[in-house]
């Protein structure tokens, strides 16, 4: 038994990998791992369970509706925020499970990709939970990602490696072909979930600084927490794909991620004056292009690349509201309130 899940490691890989004797089909077998890394995920996303229901919206919907909470800019705030959030959350989704997902050959690495397909799943609910709450018109929110030029150029560029991986024929068994996969998961992982969510989380974070919608913020947090995670996971990803490929971490490839990740920090700070055109207390629209830039710095960083502006963050308050955030447990939170389908979880679990 040694031997044999001794081979299955050596033979494991995380893309174009064949395990012995597995080749019709890939069980998950997981009494042997070879990527830890994607079980920590796995299992921190187990612990940082949530769903959008049980968190209430009341407060959120007073504050909506009295006309003296929220001025008009910061509406739009919101409003541009869910109108991106709502199709960028479901492209993700897909992409996950129509390519990803059929590529990637490590069974451990599989386990996280369906606990993340269904955290994607838990955000499009919420953000259409947090819509139907505020009473929004539901047609300009979900029509958005057509009708705002800023939304549309996002999602342009993270769909722009898509095409050939989602063919149904694309198979994965050639270095070229790997490239092509290589650019899907940085567009996904680094750009998409890195840097396309950022200005909306940050400008959201800043309402909890003046206890305003807190279901909102409350539901965005456990969603920046999973993106973050996301986002880990990718990275993780990508190296050790590179690490297993060697060929394919040629200077041309290094290129083409650094421009398009700048590419993609510009992009963001155009859409963060559409979203916010005058900014709004706590997120100045001075400092947009700043932030991008650290964002887009960090994002570098971890894909082991160096930085290319060197500055700081100007809304030090997201990392403290994200360290909070880490720490929060959503059933602890609503042990007295919590619900699932009627029924209290102390009468099932006692
Ligand atoms: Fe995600």
């Amino acid at each position: 038994m040694e031997n044999r899940f001794h081979q299955r490691l050596s033979n494991r890989k995380m893309i174009m990998g064949k395990e012995d004797g597995d080749l019709d089909f890939s069980p998950f077998i997981l009494s042997c791992i070879k990527y830890p890394f994607c079980v920590e995920a796995y299992n921190q996303g187990n612990s940082n369970h949530w769903l959008p229901q049980p968190i209430g919206m009341a407060r959120d919907i007073a504050q909506w509706n009295d006309g003296v909470s929220l001025t008009p800019d910061e509406k739009r705030v919101v409003e541009i925020s869910l109108g991106y959030f709502t199709t960028a959350d479901s492209i993700v989704a897909n992409n996950l499970v129509l390519a990803i997902y059929r590529h990637i050959t490590a069974p451990e690495a599989r386990m996280f990709l369906l606990r993340q397909a269904f955290e994607e799943t838990i955000h499009t609910q919420s953000y259409q939970y947090i819509v139907q709450s505020l009473g929004m018109d539901e047609e300009k929110i979900f029509m958005m990602y057509k009708n705002c030029k800023p939304i549309w150029n996002k999602d342009k560029l993270s769909i722009s490696n898509m095409d050939n991986i989602f063919d149904p024929h694309f198979k994965l068994d050639s270095l070229d072909k790997a490239k092509m996969f290589l650019d899907n998961l940085v567009d996904f992982y680094v750009i998409t979930e890195g840097i396309f969510f950022y200005a909306s989380f940050a400008a959201i974070m800043s309402f909890q600084r003046r206890n305003l919608l807190p279901g909102t913020v409350e539901q965005f947090q456990y969603i920046t927490r999973d993106e973050s995670s996301h986002f880990q996971f990718g990275i993780g990803l990508i190296r050790t794909i590179l690490g297993e490929y060697p060929e394919l971490d040629t200077p041309e490839f290094r290129k083409s991620v650094k421009e398009r990740i700048l590419y993609a920090a510009e992009l963001e700070e155009l859409y963060a004056h559409e979203m916010a055109p005058r900014g709004i207390l706590s997120f100045s629209a001075s400092s947009y292009g700043t932030y991008m830039r650290h964002i887009a710095d960090l994002r570098l960083r971890a894909l082991g690349m160096d930085p290319v502006f060197n500055v700081s963050n100007p809304f030090p308050w997201m990392a403290e509201i994200l360290d909070m955030s880490r720490q929060k447990n959503f059933f602890e939170t609503r042990v007295t309130d919590y619900q699932l389908n009627g029924i209290n979880p102390d009468e099932i679990f006692a």
